[in-house]
């Protein structure tokens, strides 16, 4: 079970989960930082960064007072009340040693990981108090990635039925989302919004019966709630569904949450601390039925045109394009060809400029920034007809920069300036619910 931000968001929100963590199953609980609390970190990151500790100092103690008031809340002996005092000051302490020493992306990681720590921790605490028994995992014990960042499923397994066994008489165990460690040892993350990727990760190394991902929505919407009034839930969704949705922007999963679960069978459930009884959204193997499932949109995109007439009639020129790509680490989204003209995109500006200069050689490249995927996702196989003439009628009012059909069964996907992504998704969600 992985409770995200909001539901772990206040002393009374930490104590709403006992009844639904404690009912006798063995079973693991991941949980996020407090809503708020890794933003805040990346704000204490950038004072020390740039060593404006006047900022810094308002900040840590915006922290000191936000976790004062949750410890106050939550525990009612004087011996949790002073364990939990004691936790904060050991964690603010570390986070204020970070004045003293260089500061770089290393010290950053460990900065991020303070959420985690303490959330887990206090939960412990609170269970303690409460005299339920618990097992606190480390989850830089057992969560590794390796040099390409992906996370080392073989050492996962190994470390965690290890500590299971280790425990065997207990029920009750709680771990951290988000925080591992990478190849060199040291505090890393599986990137914002990662605890899923966490829960996703354990369940299938101790290949759980279900994973649950609790948050504040009663499951996976068919647009984006921040945008659209009066989404709805969708019941049920294939793992290729979730994947695609997840990967271009329901922020509800990680983007690459569902692999694991998908790779183990596993179902995974979403669910709602606030409605803990609605029905939610339940992620298997079950084949979706035919129709359109939801929408979902991913910004932050570059797209790139790179025309040539070396290209017409030509082979190899596509393997030389992506060759580029591959040498700088910089997956590619969406991709789309003619005859003499290859348009892709990428969402990660860092190597931008390189890519740019090495695709020079191949003709005219032309980039367009401030690029969004619309992905329309449902069940669009080869022999289904009438989806594409739906959603286009649904854009006609909208300019379309890219269209990707028949990449996958799932998936129709669009690129629009992201200034037209808010007008893009509400004509789509008219024409197609
Ligand atoms: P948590 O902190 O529990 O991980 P997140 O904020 O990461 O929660 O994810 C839940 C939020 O995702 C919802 O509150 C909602 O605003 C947003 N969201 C975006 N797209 C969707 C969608 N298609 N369905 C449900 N929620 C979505
Ligand atoms: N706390 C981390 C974040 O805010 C991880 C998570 O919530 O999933 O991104
Ligand atoms: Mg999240």
């Amino acid at each position: 079970m992985k409770f995200g931000g909001t539901s772990v968001g206040s002393a009374q929100r930490i104590k709403n989960l006992v009844p639904l963590i404690n009912n006798g199953e063995r079973k693991i609980v991941v949980l996020s930082a407090m809503s708020g609390t890794t933003n805040l970190l990346v704000d204490i990151s950038a004072s020390l960064y740039t060593k404006d500790f006047m900022k810094l100092k308002l900040q840590i103690s915006n922290l000191d007072l936000q976790y004062k008031k949750v410890i106050a809340e939550l525990f009612s002996k004087k011996d949790s009340i002073e364990n939990a005092s004691e936790l904060l000051t050991e964690h603010l302490n570390f986070i204020k040693s970070f004045t003293l020493d260089l500061f770089t992306v290393n010290e950053e990681k460990a900065i991020l990981a303070q959420g985690e720590l303490i959330s887990t921790a206090l939960l412990h605490l609170y269970l303690t108090e409460q005299n339920i028994s618990s097992v606190l995992l480390p989850a830089l014990d057992f969560m590794r990635i390796d040099e390409t960042e992906e996370p080392e499923v073989p050492f996962i397994k190994k470390m965690i039925s290890k500590t299971l066994e280790q425990f065997s008489a207990e029920n009750l165990f709680i771990t951290q989302g988000y925080i591992c460690r990478n190849l060199f040892g040291e505090i890393d993350n599986l990137k914002r919004g990662g605890s899923d990727y966490t829960a996703t990760l354990i369940g299938a190394a101790v290949k759980a019966t279900e994973i649950q991902i609790w948050t504040d929505i009663d499951g996976l919407h068919n647009n984006d709630p921040r945008i659209i009034e009066k989404t709805f839930a969708v019941t049920e969704l294939s793992f290729d569904e979730a994947a695609e949705l997840a990967y271009f922007g329901a922020k509800i999963l990680h983007p690459t949450c569902v692999l694991p679960a998908k790779k183990e069978n596993i179902p995974v459930r979403l669910l709602n601390t606030m409605q803990p009884t609605a029905t939610g959204t339940i992620i298997s193997n079950k084949p979706a039925p035919d129709r359109i499932t939801a929408i979902a949109a991913k910004d932050n995109l570059s797209a790139i045109k790179i025309k040539s007439a070396r290209m017409l009639l030509a082979y190899g020129f596509l393997r030389a394009v992506f060759e580029v790509f591959e040498r700088y680490k910089t997956p590619i989204d969406m991709i789309s060809t003619s005859e003499v003209a290859v348009s892709l995109t990428i969402d990660s500006d860092k190597h931008l400029e390189e890519i740019i200069s090495e695709l020079q050689q191949f003709g005219l490249v032309e980039v367009d920034k401030n690029q969004t995927i619309i992905c329309i996702v449902g069940t669009f196989g080869a022999d289904k007809q009438g989806y594409a003439s739906r959603i286009f009628d649904s854009l006609k009012n909208i300019p379309i920069r890219m269209i990707s059909y028949g990449g996958s069964e799932n998936n129709i996907s669009l690129l629009v300036n992201s200034d037209l992504k808010k007008a893009a998704l509400v004509s789509l969600n008219k024409g197609l619910f």
